[in-house]
């Protein structure tokens, strides 16, 4: 039988450098998927359906939710936001370790659920002023969006403790490295070893 997947969650404030470092992560640890959620807000520049987001209307959301098809499911910055049920189940089951890219509220939401053992991870910037810097800079967003996205930003951070790591994004390379360590240390645990199956330590990594 195989063994199940872990399931990890990463949540940042909005420019915290997020995507790019999960990217990076996620180009060189194996067996780690990204979990595609649902969004009812639209695509920006780049993005692609079923990729980044499966884009869908707010009817759709609500029969989605309706039928109890999100694990956790919030609104964030005016749009909702949603985690398949069963894509994550089917991942977990093929013994494939699940990474959950979600705010705050949705984590939350997972880690109070007693049945499901998720490990979180929060991602912070080096200071909110660097942040505001970054969300100017992306170019993508309206100034109201920004607006909305800095006045969230404390917010979350102050969520951070409730998470068991903390990353700092002030240098990519460093952050990556750290992120890295943490998914491959959660891995390691003794408990999460299958019975029986002989320890293969380059499988890890490649
Ligand atoms: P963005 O619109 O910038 O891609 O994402 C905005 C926020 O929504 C980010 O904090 C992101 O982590 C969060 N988010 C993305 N997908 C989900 C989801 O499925 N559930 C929840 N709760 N938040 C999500």
């Amino acid at each position: 039988m195989t063994k199940s997947g872990q399931l990890f969650i990463l949540s940042a404030p909005s420019g915290a450098g997020k995507t790019t470092l999960l990217k990076k992560v996620m180009r060189d640890v194996e067996r780690l998927a990204f979990s595609v959620s649902h969004t009812t807000r639209s695509p920006r520049p780049g993005e692609t359906d079923g990729v980044d987001y499966h884009f869908v209307s707010v009817d759709e959301f609500e029969a989605m939710r309706e039928q109890n098809l999100f694990l956790e499911w919030a609104e964030v910055h005016g749009n909702f936001y949603g985690t398949s049920r069963p894509a994550v189940a089917k991942q977990l089951e093929q013994g494939v370790d699940v990474i959950l890219d979600i705010d705050v509220q949705g984590a939350a939401i997972i880690t109070g659920d007693k049945s499901v053992h998720a490990v979180s991870v929060f991602v912070a910037p080096p200071s909110l002023a660097e942040l505001e810097r970054r969300l100017r800079g992306r170019g993508t967003d309206s100034e109201e969006t920004i607006m909305v996205r800095l006045g969230n930003a404390a917010k979350e951070m102050s969520c951070a403790d409730d998470y068991e790591y903390l990353v700092i994004n002030d240098n990519l390379e460093v952050a990556a490295t750290t992120l890295r360590a943490v998914l491959i240390a959660e891995r390691s645990r003794g408990h999460r070893l299958p019975s029986g199956e002989p320890i293969n330590l380059g499988a890890l990594t490649k």
